[in-house]
């Protein structure tokens, strides 16, 4: 595996990669990787003879510099990892390589910015996200992206960009992968103390709890919702969004029909946590 810093070296590594026929898989991550991220590059791998990892924290998603400032880094862990899990290339380019002028052209996804996560860190957060997608998909022309249904919004979003803007790439979207007491694998985790640890699991106890009241043929969203709310309330959990919506709209629903993603997000002091799951008609889980 060979780490990249600009894009000049990238586009040469590809495009001989691409003239030898091989087919270009992209995982866009931040770093601090752990078996979600590593999932992704395996599904890459699978489906791709040349695999780019690109690893770079993006400061214009960040709605709070202290987030940023504190966001874990270990370059040398991850390219340890990602290589043993048969990365080609690590593309760790700096904030200046990516964002090297005076900068203006952003990428904006609306309506799909505006609930849930648009809400708590403000549209801001997803044109960020939008627009260095766009940028990182330009880079290195890839024929499939490979995402996390961990952040569920932020899949919509990419699904919805690289449509309405004709990107000639396969978006494929990975279940979450999770620890053993339910918890999502998130790189977030290991800044939670001991005792944030231990409630955290509540969040994806909550998911479950309306999963399986909808798998018994509950309907009504808001008899299912109550079952999470109150392991949520046991756990002492107050969520800053705790929503059933439609899957593809992320409208509001009040009867759960087609496939409804129930998303939460929850603060343990100062370190946020979100995850979601997919319930109703034809969902995995
Ligand atoms: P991040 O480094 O947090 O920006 O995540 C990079 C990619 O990994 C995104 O597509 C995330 O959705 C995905 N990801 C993060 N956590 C998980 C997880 N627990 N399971 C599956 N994918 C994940």
């Amino acid at each position: 595996m060979i780490i990249l810093r600009t894009v000049a070296e990238l586009r040469d590594a590809v495009g001989a990669a691409r003239r030898e026929g091989k087919r270009i898989g992209l995982v866009p991550t931040m770093g601090a990787f752990h078996q979600g991220h590593l999932s992704l590059v395996q599904r890459a791998r699978a489906r791709c003879a040349f695999v780019v990892v690109t690893l770079f924290v993006n400061p214009t998603q960040f709605n709070e510099s202290a987030d940023l400032a504190r966001y874990p880094r270990d370059e040398t862990g991850d390219a340890k990892l990602v290589e043993s899990v048969g990365a080609d290339v690590l593309f760790a380019p700096s904030v200046e390589e990516v964002y090297p002028r005076a900068y203006t052209t952003t990428v904006e996804v609306a309506p799909l910015a505006e609930p849930l996560e648009g809400i708590v860190r403000g549209t801001q957060h997803f044109k960020g996200v939008a627009t260095v997608v766009t940028k990182l998909l330009n880079m290195a022309q890839p024929d499939e992206a490979f995402f996390g249904q961990k952040d569920a919004q932020q899949a919509l979003i990419i699904r919805r960009l690289v449509r309405d803007l004709d990107f000639p790439v396969r978006i494929e979207v990975c279940p979450t992968v999770r620890e053993p007491d339910g918890l999502a694998m998130s790189s977030r985790n290991m800044l939670l103390d001991d005792e944030s640890r231990r409630r955290a699991p509540a969040l994806s106890r909550a998911l479950f709890a309306v999963s399986d009241a909808v798998a018994r043929g509950e309907t009504d969203t808001e008899v299912a919702m109550a079952t999470g709310r109150s392991v949520l309330a046991d756990a002492g959990i107050e969520p800053e969004y705790f929503a059933a919506v439609s899957a593809e709209t992320l409208a509001s629903v009040n009867v759960i029909e087609g496939e409804t993603l129930v998303a939460i997000a929850a603060r343990f002091g100062s370190v946020r946590l979100i995850d979601n799951v997919i319930v109703g008609a034809g969902s995995a889980s």
